[in-house]
């Protein structure tokens, strides 16, 4: 486990909720920033703030600077070959749709195949579903095993010669499940596909090393991982970002503007439009420092630890059912559940009634809901400032929902 000090880093988790201290069990939507973040970002705004690239003042090279040494920051974090290949974007869903209007469009034509899964966040659906639609290419699903895997024969089954582009989560934002991604990267590969990653769960949690996994793209958000909102990556090979156009023109990506063609900046600033997200940059930079202090692998043995005594005592509230891979091993810090049939919405009501937030719905993923045949459930995500007495917490606060609405039924 790490040490319960952590939490003091986080001003946010300091604070009582309708009475009670704090339990914040939703870091898979955001996660929450610590005091080194937000002080990086209020000092950039003090001292160093300034547009960048253009900037022949001190000030415009101390924001090049800073916004530049986050993007080398980003580079080792998840090991690219180099800092070409690391374009900053909003977060894992514009990350995403750029591979799909850049290299989606020019790469995908007519009965062509596009494979993802059920499992799939909103965010690595619709552009895909788009594409498929302005190509008349053919969307297909991986389908997934009863507990929530997907095993590398339904990958071999699904993909074929005809498929263009494989998209995939790393870490299920519901289910928990940890997706094989090298080993689903060589199937795309030996049918000549490429392979892009959703790793907006995954890269906070974990190390993620893109050359090792041999991924064509890989995306994800910093608010995720104790940074800014506003600020995510795409990482994609050299080879294939050179070849693709830019999707958004104008400022920063611009080389030469004439009245009917222009010409645009090399690698990565030609997917840089506008004025960038210097600041978020920034953020995300010094977010990274802190996990890296932390260490990548002692975020994951605390959270493996939390989340298997996670498992063990909410099994234990009769009427509590659990979704996704019933085996700590095979899945990340998240349980998504259900209490016999109490609207998820009202036990995050009473939970947070007992300062415990977690998230009730579809988690923006409604094919899943579908395939687990549920409208709704309810998430409690687990990040580094977590505690074994938050998880108690979190299973005290079940049994009162339980009497609550018993009682009221
Ligand atoms: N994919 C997954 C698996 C996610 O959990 C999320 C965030 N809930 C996203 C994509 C979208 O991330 P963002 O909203 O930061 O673009």
């Amino acid at each position: 486990m790490l040490n319960k000090d952590i939490r003091k880093h986080f001003p946010i988790l300091q604070q009582e909720i309708n009475g009670h201290p704090l339990v914040y069990l939703d870091s898979a939507a955001t996660s929450q920033k610590p005091q080194q973040v937000i002080d990086a970002m209020s000092n950039y705004y003090e001292k160093d703030n300034s547009n960048v690239h253009r900037g022949v003042h001190t000030l415009g090279n101390q924001a090049t600077e800073a916004y530049e040494g986050a993007r080398d920051k980003v580079r080792d974090f998840i090991n690219a070959k180099s800092r070409e290949e690391i374009i900053f974007t909003r977060g894992t869903t514009t990350s995403l749709n750029i591979v799909a209007q850049s290299y989606g469009r020019a790469n995908v034509g007519e009965g062509d195949e596009i494979v993802i899964t059920h499992m799939e966040h909103h965010s690595n659906i619709i552009p895909w579903q788009q594409l498929a639609k302005e190509k008349g290419a053919v969307l297909k699903f991986i389908d997934l095993e009863e507990d929530g895997t997907i095993t590398l024969d339904k990958v071999r089954e699904t993909v074929t010669e005809r498929t263009k582009i494989v998209s995939i989560m790393h870490v299920s934002n519901v289910l928990g499940t940890v997706n094989p991604i090298k080993e689903i990267t060589e199937i795309a590969h030996a049918n000549g596909a490429i392979m892009v990653v959703d790793g907006a769960q995954a890269a906070p949690h974990m190390k993620v090393d893109v050359q090792q996994l041999d991924c064509d793209f890989y995306a994800f958000s910093g608010h995720k991982m104790v940074g800014p909102t506003g600020i995510g990556v795409l990482y994609g090979k050299k080879e294939l970002l050179n070849k693709m156009e830019p999707v958004e023109f104008g400022g920063e990506m611009i080389d030469f503007v004439g009245l009917y063609e222009s010409t645009w900046k090399e690698l990565p600033w030609k997917f840089e439009g506008g004025t960038p997200i210097i600041a978020g940059a920034v953020g995300l930079g010094a977010a990274i420092d802190y996990l890296e202090e932390i260490g990548l692998d002692n975020v994951e043995k605390h959270e493996q630890h939390l989340a298997e005594y996670a498992m063990k005592k909410m099994s234990e509230v009769e009427g509590v059912t659990i979704y996704g891979p019933l085996e700590p091993e095979k899945r990340a810090s998240l349980i998504t559940f259900n209490l016999n049939d109490v609207h998820p919405h009202d036990l995050a009501t009473v939970l947070d009634m007992h300062g415990i937030a977690v998230r009730a719905g579809h988690h923006c993923c409604q094919p899943l809901m579908k395939w687990l045949d549920v409208s709704a459930t309810a998430r409690a995500s687990f990040y580094i400032y977590n505690t074994e007495e938050d998880v108690d917490r979190l299973v005290d606060g079940l049994r009162i929902a339980k009497e609550y609405f018993n009682d009221v039924n």
